[in-house]
Formats: C-alpha cells, sequence, structure tokens
C-alpha cells in the first residue's frame, strides 16, 4: 500500500500498529501493508469497528474486558487479505472473517468490485476486469522483452 495510506491507518489506530516501525528483529509488521492500496477502506472500515468494539467494552468498569488488538502482519495471500494479530475476541474473529471475504470481492488495485483471477504468472490476485486486462497485457509485454533479449 502507498505511504499515504499506510501512515493514515497507523495514525488513525495507533494502538493495533504500535509495532509499525520496530526494526525486524522484533516484527515483521516493519515491511507494513503487504498487497496494494484498493483494500484501504476494507481495513479502515473493519479496524474502527473492531477498535471502536474494544473501546466500549473495556470502558466498562467491571465488565470483562477485551485484550487489545495488535497487528503483527498484513498481506495478501491467494488472493485475498490476511491480518495476522494478538489480543481481540470471538467478535473481532467475525470482523476479520468479513474483511477477508469482502477483499476477494474486491480490485486489490482500485477498490472496485473484483474477482480472484489466476495472473499469467499464476498468482491468484483480486482485480476488476479493467485491472484483469491490464495485468494480463503488463505480462505479455514482459514476456515480449525478455523473448528479445
Ligand atoms: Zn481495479
Amino acid at each position: 500500500m502507498n505511504d499515504e495510506l499506510d501512515r493514515l491507518l497507523c495514525s488513525k489506530f495507533p494502538c493495533i500498529f504500535p509495532d509499525r516501525y520496530e526494526s525486524e528483529s522484533r516484527t515483521i509488521m516493519c515491511r507494513g501493508f503487504e498487497h496494494d492500496d484498493g483494500w484501504f477502506e476494507i481495513l479502515d472500515c473493519g479496524l474502527h469497528l473492531i477498535q471502536g468494539h474494544i473501546d466500549s467494552i473495556n470502558s466498562v468498569a467491571g465488565s470483562k474486558s477485551v485484550e487489545q488488538v495488535v497487528a503483527t502482519q498484513v498481506k495478501q495471500k491467494f488472493g485475498s487479505l490476511r491480518f495476522y494479530y494478538n489480543g481481540g475476541d470471538e467478535y473481532i474473529q467475525g470482523v476479520f472473517d468479513m474483511m477477508r471475504e469482502m477483499s476477494g470481492r474486491t480490485c486489490e488495485v482500485c477498490g472496485e468490485k473484483g474477482r480472484i483471477r489466476t495472473t499469467k504468472r499464476r498468482w491468484l490476485k483480486t482485480l476488476c476486469d479493467k485491472h484483469a486486462k491490464e495485468n494480463i497485457r503488463e505480462n505479455e509485454k514482459r514476456a515480449e522483452l525478455n523473448n528479445q533479449i
């Protein structure tokens, strides 16, 4: 994800991303968000619900508290969003499940409606029709260049 969106999520949810700028020996969260920009809204909405849930439960004195969610890695795998973390509860797991499902239907590049496709390099990636075409064209171009060499 681009730096601007990355910084925006980290500043909106500092309790979820305290390790974003830690060293790699301590956490792989220092790699940032290992996917394209199109999933920003999914993360923003989901994390808003999650942090709101934690804050509201933990503000009630005497109730069973929820352990703060702390991200350990955020990436794309098999075409959809994978968010690895510590803490949370069943509600939060449900929100992350929803985010993962939505990411498999949302173009990773632009956020439009998409579906999981196999790219020419046989990677799975969720793309809209436009970006699926561009992806294929880019790969064809790359193949042409390789042939010229
Ligand atoms: Zn797209």
